[in-house]
């Protein structure tokens, strides 16, 4: 799946977009998982994420405490080290990082903390979560950073089933 320019189409797409899934929240499709998850499955069959690290580059995931206590320990170091050396609270009064790109991200788009990435990074972009109707507002943003979501939302215009 190659999707030229995917930032600059998203953000021509939002309106539409934001109107989309405020239509999905009024009217509480009861197949609404079943769409995501079939059309998430089919996405990242096409797509390969080492070939984009687009997640990785731009935004920063949340770090809880059990992210931070299994980091601390992957790289030999105390969790308040961690804490100083990689994060800061953000306006939400979450741990997020101080820099992007990751700095566990390296030039060839591999986390080089895989083994004990945090939790959002596993779940990323969300698409294959249950109850998809409550992060709704999550993927209409995920649609500007991730190329994979860009091309589920599209798909479900394209299908005008909702
Ligand atoms: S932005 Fe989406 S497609 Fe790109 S690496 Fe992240 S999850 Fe994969
Ligand atoms: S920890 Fe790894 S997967 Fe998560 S943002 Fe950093 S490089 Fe990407």
């Amino acid at each position: 799946m190659i999707i030229e320019n995917p930032k600059e189409k998203a953000k021509k797409a939002y309106l539409e977009n934001k109107q989309l899934f405020e239509r999905l929240k009024r009217k509480k499709p009861k197949n609404l998982d079943d769409v995501f998850h079939e059309l998430h499955e089919e996405a990242f069959e096409q797509i390969d994420c080492l070939t984009c690290a687009n997640c990785c580059k731009t935004t920063s995931p949340i770090f809880y405490e059990r992210d931070i206590e299994r980091l601390a320990k992957y790289l030999k170091i105390r969790p308040v080290e961690f804490i100083q050396q990689y994060l800061h609270i953000d306006e939400d009064n979450d741990y997020v990082l101080n820099v992007a790109p990751c700095p566990f991200l390296d030039s060839d788009n591999y986390c080089t903390v895989y083994d004990a990435r945090p939790t959002a990074c596993r779940e990323y972009p969300h698409t294959n979560r249950k109850r998809m109707i409550q992060i709704l507002d999550l993927t209409l943003k995920n649609v500007e950073i991730c190329p994979a979501v860009f091309w589920i939302v599209e798909q479900f215009k394209e299908r005008q089933e909702f």
